[in-house]
């Protein structure tokens, strides 16, 4: 059997690997061992799976295997800040980064290689779009991040705000989540594992409907019409309906409230105004916002706001009693931070509309 013949149980969460078990013959019993190997002792090898029979070992050899993501390149920001770069297939590459605090370490994770958003103040978008993560590849991140880490480094939260939109892979998204909650892997309350989405209104609904994770909402304007111009998604699903699926998001559950990412960009909307519209918007909605420094990249008209103005536009949402909180900019020397992660994308989005605009230009001529 080829390596490719094999199934990769990094793609596998707990359910669907007592599935396989049993279609193999096998006791499903055996799918909480190997999860615990993989996800709690970072375990790819199954003869160093001690607590599986040697016949069991050998018939595991032949029809799977436990492929991770390769490390390509593996940085250190001066603020301590890490950024890995993975080697998926076919050149495609994805930056997954971890941000230590005093409190907390936060671990930031990729569910796309590029992005089809075309969100204007984000570096993932100017890449186009080449495809979904698998779950392997989701997970991965995190399995990888484990085991590089040192024990003084813990992973506390884990967002999942790298390149890529989350809720336009909806599947493979929630699988991993479900690994990273899984107690046979990673343990992580669901009050710490973070899906960021810019706004599919129906999946949020979905979501709602299968997973208990926190959610992130990146709102960045406080009317449709500038929306519209940041954030081409807001056009199909506009501000209206984004809160109002936020609000089923959070009902009932009193103690979790959305996070509304909010990046501040000079002159554009950083007003005291804006600043009101924006308390306005958030009336009866359990919101908690997280203010972003705009971080530049190459090719980016945008600036990020003044200091200044980004306090004053915090100290207005404050005053009316919204939880505020400005992100501090990480990483920004290795290219770490917010929006700068670019990895490496095949863009097929744009490479096929070339080919289309070609074919049609060859057949004129
Ligand atoms: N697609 C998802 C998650 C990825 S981006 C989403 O839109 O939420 C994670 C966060 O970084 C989002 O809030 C995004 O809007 C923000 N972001 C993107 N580009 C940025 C930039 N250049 N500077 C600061 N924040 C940025």
């Amino acid at each position: 059997m080829t390596q490719t013949d094999r199934i990769n149980l990094l793609n596998l969460e707990r359910q669907a690997m007592e599935a396989w078990f049993q279609d193999l013959g096998e006791k499903p019993f055996h799918a909480r061992q190997v999860l615990k190997w993989i996800h709690q002792h970072q375990v790819t090898d199954f003869d160093a799976m001690t607590n599986l029979s040697k016949t069991l070992r050998s018939r595991l050899k032949e029809q799977a295997e436990v492929r991770v993501p390769s490390i390509i390149c593996d940085q250190c920001s001066k603020d301590g800040t890490r950024k890995w770069l993975l080697e998926l297939n076919c050149g495609n590459q994805i930056e997954t980064v971890y941000i230590p605090e005093p409190e907390r370490g936060t671990l930031c994770v990729s569910s796309q290689v590029g992005c089809s958003l075309a969100c204007t103040f984000c570096s993932t978008a100017q890449q186009g779009f080449n495809r979904n993560l698998s779950v392997a590849e989701i997970i991965g991140q995190l399995w990888v991040a484990t085991k590089e880490l040192p024990d003084d480094q813990p992973i506390t939260n884990i967002v999942l705000m790298g390149m890529g939109e989350p809720l336009t892979n909806f599947d493979n998204v929630v699988a991993a989540t479900n690994i990273m909650l899984d107690d046979l892997a990673y343990s992580r309350s669901k009050y710490r594992v973070t899906i960021s989405t810019a706004g599919i209104v129906p999946a949020i609904d979905r979501l709602r409907e299968v997973s208990d994770v926190s959610l992130a909402v990146s709102l960045h304007a406080p009317t449709d019409e500038l929306r519209n111009q940041l954030m081409p998604v807001n056009k199909k699903y506009p501000i209206a309906e984004l809160l109002a699926a936020c609000k089923r998001y959070v009902a009932g559950e009193k103690r979790r409230r959305v996070t509304f990412e909010y990046v501040m960009l000079d002159g554009i909307n950083d007003s005291d105004q804006q600043a009101r519209q924006l308390v306005r918007l958030m009336q009866g909605v359990p919101a908690k916002i997280n203010l972003i420094p705009f971080n530049p990249f190459p090719g980016s008209d945008y600036r990020r706001s003044p200091q200044q103005r980004i306090d004053a536009f915090r100290a207005i949402l404050s005053a009316s009693g919204l939880t505020t909180v400005t992100r501090k900019t990480r990483g920004e020397d290795i290219d770490a931070a917010c929006g700068q992660l670019v990895g490496r994308v095949q863009d097929r989005s744009r490479r096929q509309a070339k080919q289309e605009i070609n074919q049609v230009a060859g057949g004129r001529q």
